[in-house]
């Protein structure tokens, strides 16, 4: 079983900070995860299975929906302690913060945002507790980072709406007991709709053969003329936004949780590096190796403190979708640099599971993929600048 010694890197001391209560929120998510994760995940994702029994421990511990006011079960914490709760998860496998996230900011977050008051007494305190859990419909087999031409639709008949269509790569598609889909009405507007497994029509079938996210669960969404209620549509929110104002969330999230992946891997092959003893000295004496160490506490560093200034920016409610898009994409990318590096200061043992890397390393693909790619958050971040569309 591999040993967890992880001792969070602080260059800059930014634990000053933050508040008491942000570090309780940390600290409980670190053990968390030391005790229910890191024993078992690399053996979930060997045998690429969904480790489904943390479930309810990731719902104990606060990490389902945690900026959701406590009155619908959420944890009504700010966006610093959702941060530090993702950073952590993350640093256990980039899975496991996947499952949290899918579940806060995108099942919970609209259903909170842009749900009746019956769907929010209905769906929030069981998603918040895990007894429910949900997975979020955007992604069409020919529709991903262009979602707003997604061809799933829907039309009105008597007092239901008939659902048709198929998504892609749905994290928790195959074991979620409700989606909330993003599909056009007649007019071709986009609207959310919440699907409940066991409604005629609706399947989930499993995504195999992943070399990335292996302990997270993904699946497709099909929709064969599923009848959902009227009452099953989010009345809140028509067009894009709804999706995209949920991905904000997630996006934020992802950006500390990339970090997490990058702090454990540095913080393995710190360890690794003093304690390997090759040509008569540790491999951390080398200036080859210790170029590769002080670049990727330097890098961790700049991430942290654009996470923390994101964070007080979103408590703030001024952290605009540009600046969200940014720190994902550049934790993603310092996190995939730091992860091969680290690999390579392990030599032969990076590759193998007896250290998390070689997982993080293969999970940061995908995370660096989903919720708008590499290349997708560097237009965003274009546009921004420039006032001027490159996507089209
Ligand atoms: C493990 C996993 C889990 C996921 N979970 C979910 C989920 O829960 N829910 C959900 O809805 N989706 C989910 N996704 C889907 C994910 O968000 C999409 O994969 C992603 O948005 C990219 O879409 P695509 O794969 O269709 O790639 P494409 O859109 O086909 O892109 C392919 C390449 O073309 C590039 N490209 C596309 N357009 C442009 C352009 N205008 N200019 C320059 N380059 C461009 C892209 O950057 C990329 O490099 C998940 C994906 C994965 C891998």
């Amino acid at each position: 079983m591999p040993q967890d010694l992880f001792q969070s890197p602080d260059y800059f001391n930014l634990d000053e900070l933050l508040t008491e209560e942000h570090k309780l929120v940390r600290q409980s998510v670190r053990a968390y995860v030391k005790n229910d994760i890191t024993p078992v995940i690399e053996d979930y994702a060997q045998k690429a299975a969904f480790p489904k029994h943390i479930i309810k421990g990731l719902g104990e511990v606060g990490c389902f929906g945690p900026t959701i006011p406590e009155e619908y079960g959420g944890g009504g914490l700010d966006y610093i302690s959702y941060g530090l709760m993702m950073q952590e998860l993350e640093r256990g496998d980039s899975g496991v913060r996947s499952t949290a996230s899918v579940q806060g900011s995108l099942v919970m977050f609209p259903i909170f945002a842009y749900g009746s008051e019956a769907q929010k007494r209905r769906y929030l305190p069981k998603l918040a507790s895990g007894e429910m859990m949900g997975c979020f419909g955007l992604t069409e087999p020919d529709h991903g980072s262009d979602p707003a031409s997604m061809l799933t639709r829907f039309k009105e008949e008597g007092d239901h709406l008939v659902l048709q269509g198929a998504k892609m790569w749905i994290s928790n598609a195959p074991f979620a007991d409700i989606a909330v889909v993003w599909a056009k009405d007649e007019s071709g507007e986009v609207r959310g709709l919440i699907v409940e497994r066991g409604m005629e029509g609706f399947s989930t079938p499993e995504t195999h053969g992943k070399w990335s996210l292996r302990a997270s669960a993904t699946g497709e969404l099909v929709f064969d003329q599923v009848k959902v209620p009227k009452e099953n549509l989010l009345p809140g929110v028509n067009g894009m936004k709804g999706p995209l104002s949920c991905l904000t969330k997630a996006r934020y999230g992802i950006a500390w949780g990339a970090v997490g992946a990058a702090m454990d891997c540095y913080d393995t092959a710190l360890r690794y590096s003093k304690e390997r003893i090759q040509f008569d000295r540790p491999i951390g004496g080398f200036q080859l190796q210790q170029k590769k160490l002080a670049e990727m506490i330097t890098e961790i560093t700049k991430a942290q403190l654009l996470n923390w200034r994101l964070g007080v920016l979103m408590n703030e409610h001024k952290a605009t979708p540009g600046q969200v898009s940014m720190a994902k994409r550049n934790a993603c990318e310092i996190a995939a640099h730091i992860a091969r590096d680290a690999r390579q200061i392990l030599g032969g043992m990076g590759i193998t599971g007896e250290y998390s890397i070689m997982r993080h390393m293969m999970n940061l693909e995908s995370v660096i993929t989903y919720e708008g790619t590499h290349d997708i958050h560097l237009l965003i971040t274009g546009m921004d600048v420039t006032g001027l569309n490159a996507f089209k």
